[in-house]
């Protein structure tokens, strides 16, 4: 997090303390990676009984299941079992038998997750499934943080990185517009070898590839961890990253995701559908 203005030294640093304290409180929401998560907790009992959840949840379930349908499935924050059974950047990383992937195949579960607006709930209608974030809350987050430099801290130059997903506050501290870099996945290290740069003012830039995490097989394939919830597979569309370029972080996080997965053809008839999104694809 770099913020930039006239404040003092001390009152920027509580602008970056502040914006990071809400990525942590954020990660205690979203991460399946901590037993106490609230995404863990739903997952353990909205099968059971509906669950009452936090604003932060309730706003990007309802985003991530409007993209699941707008995208037919190619983006899914239902294929949380998935995601598990493959187990991509975790240490149980393999390749899954076909017997395991079939039945977690083709089930569009996006269409039995049940929300309730008034009672603030979340309702499994079966409990073959489960919920991953992973191509949704960091885009959130970043928005968060984002609006929080800017409401309260009073911050119009700042750039954020969360790994992947880039976002800008107005322009550089210089009066000129950001320059960002889209990584070349096929240099060796892709992140500071840019295929192409970019200038740009209040604008995010997000990307999913198959170069960052993968599983690399014994017999030397490769399995990277965007998966394709109708085949069971990772995702095979020709692609090798796809850069969303706009201004809301949580759309261009799931809208990265989804292009990738849809390929360059199909995802560029959806984002033309859609106003204010560019997209950068290789
Ligand atoms: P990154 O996590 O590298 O920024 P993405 O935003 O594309 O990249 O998110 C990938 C993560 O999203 C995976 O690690 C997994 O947790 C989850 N995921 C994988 N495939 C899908 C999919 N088709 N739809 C929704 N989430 C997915
Ligand atoms: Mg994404």
């Amino acid at each position: 997090v770099q913020v930039y203005g006239r404040q003092s030294q001390e009152a920027l640093d509580g602008a970056v303390e502040a914006a990071m304290d809400r990525a942590r409180e954020l990660e205690q929401i979203f991460s399946l990676n901590i037993d106490s998560s609230e995404i863990n907790y739903v997952n353990q009992n909205a099968a059971k009984a509906p669950v009452h959840v936090s604003d932060d949840f309730y706003t990007v379930l309802e985003r991530s299941l409007y993209f699941a349908r707008l995208t037919e499935g190619a983006f899914d924050p239902t294929l949380g079992k998935l995601i598990r059974l493959w187990g991509i950047g975790t240490d149980d990383a393999r390749v899954p038998e076909p017997e395991e992937i079939a039945p977690l195949t083709g089930r569009c579960d996006y269409e039995h997750v049940l929300l309730d607006e008034q009672a603030h709930t979340v309702f499994f209608e079966n409990d073959g499934f489960s919920l991953d974030f992973g191509a949704i809350a960091k885009g959130y987050a970043a928005d968060e943080m984002k609006e929080l430099l800017q409401e309260d801290y009073h911050i119009d130059s700042a750039l954020l990185n969360l790994g992947g997903n880039i976002i800008t506050i107005g322009n550089r501290p210089d009066g000129k517009p950001w320059t960002l870099g889209i990584a070349d996945p096929s240099s060796p290290q892709p992140e500071e070898d840019p295929a192409v740069t970019l200038q740009v003012t209040d604008l995010t830039f997000v990307t999913s590839g198959d170069y960052q995490r993968y599983y690399e097989a014994p017999d030397g394939t490769r399995y990277h961890h965007i998966l394709d919830g109708s085949t069971g597979y990772p995702a095979d569309s020709g692609l090798s990253s796809v850069t969303i370029i706009t201004q809301c972080s949580m759309d261009a996080d799931a809208l990265s995701t989804a292009s990738f997965v849809l390929g360059q053809e199909k995802a560029q008839k959806l984002l033309q559908s859609i106003n204010g999104v560019e997209a950068v694809f290789i």
